[in-house]
């Protein structure tokens, strides 16, 4: 990666907060790390990149690895 293509996370709204919040046990766990995804700028770039670097753990751009899934299944098929 090189520094361009992550300069939006200078821009994270958990920029300095503990990572580990994001890197979700249980409903409630989730609910509060998207939350603070919900009032980030750069949620998209931030989802985009998860996807690009099939991170499978972890909220990013506001959604779990699961809705993850769900979300670029719902990519796939909206191309095909
Ligand atoms: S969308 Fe969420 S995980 Fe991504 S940079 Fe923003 S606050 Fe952090």
């Amino acid at each position: 990666m090189t520094e361009s293509e992550n300069d939006w996370s200078e821009q994270a709204r958990c920029r300095g907060l503990d990572p580990d919040q994001f890197f979700v046990r249980g409903a409630a766990q989730a609910r509060r790390a998207i939350a603070v995804c919900g009032r980030c700028d750069v949620k998209e770039q931030c989802l985009r990149y998860a996807l690009d670097n099939a991170i499978d753990f972890g909220v990013w751009g506001g959604l779990t690895e699961r809705q993850r899934r769900a979300y670029q299944r719902r990519l796939l098929a909206t191309a095909s």
